[in-house]
């Protein structure tokens, strides 16, 4: 092989590399719903037919929708280097701290004493899996800094506290753990299973969690539709 052959064949190399990870990172199969995010991001009010209301119920779905915006990020969307999106993300187009998040259903309210963003719920009786208990989590609750946007009944501490459907909790924020970068505001909803013990299992493994589209009456997941976005009863191509 000639000096300049083996060079060249490097530089294939090298370009069939960069060109595989950087297809493994940048392609999504949800490109398009995640195109609808940006156009929602840019404008909400021009795509108001995309909007979900808080408080709303989706014919006989058991849940109330916790907070007004965009099902951008739907349970099993793929979000970049392998992670799997375990909960719905609901984006206001707001700033921080404005638009309330409520609770979707009866239960008992815990917050850790080091949750910022966070708070999670206990229902003893699964509405779609009677005699199961599981547990809805709500996050990003907080501004970049960690300043909390939780509502002052539900102090960082408080333990399984009872409340009922339509409860408020606090405002759609943009904590991510790092101040230099928060993520966009909205609102983390996941329903995490409990671990058979009375506690909830980790909430950041999609395996430990459930697709919440059906509890909220939503047509879509993150393994269906990447055209669309969810709405009540329907889509929005
Ligand atoms: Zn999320």
């Amino acid at each position: 092989m000639s000096r300049r052959s083996i060079i060249l064949s490097l530089l294939v190399i090298t370009v069939i590399i960069t060109a595989a990870v950087t297809a493994y990172y940048m392609y999504r199969p949800n490109a398009a719903r995640v195109d609808k995010f940006h156009q929602w991001m840019e404008d909400p009010a021009s795509h108001s037919d995309w909007k979900l209301a808080a408080k709303s119920q989706c014919g006989a779905a058991p849940f109330l929708f916790p907070t007004d915006g965009l099902g951008g990020f739907l349970w099993g969307d793929p979000m970049g280097r392998g992670h799997i999106h375990q909960g719905i993300d609901i984006f206001a187009g707001t700033d921080a701290g404005v638009t309330p998040v409520i609770a979707a259903y009866p239960g008992y309210l815990t917050r850790l004493p080091d949750w910022k963003s966070a708070v999670i719920m206990r229902v003893p009786d699964d509405p779609l899996h009677p005699g199961q208990q599981i547990w809805l989590y709500y996050t990003h609750m907080a501004d970049p800094n960690g300043n909390s946007f939780i509502s002052s009944e539900f102090p960082a501490g408080t333990s399984e506290k009872l409340i009922e459907a339509g409860t408020f909790l606090g405002y759609q924020g943009n904590y991510s753990g790092d101040p230099n970068n928060p993520v966009g505001v909205h609102l983390h909803f996941s329903i995490v299973e409990d671990d058979g013990t009375g506690k909830f299992k980790n909430e950041l493994d999609i395996d430990n969690t459930l697709d919440p589209s059906p509890y909220l009456g939503l047509p879509l997941n993150g393994y269906e539709n990447h055209d669309q976005v969810p709405f009540c009863g329907t889509a929005v191509e």
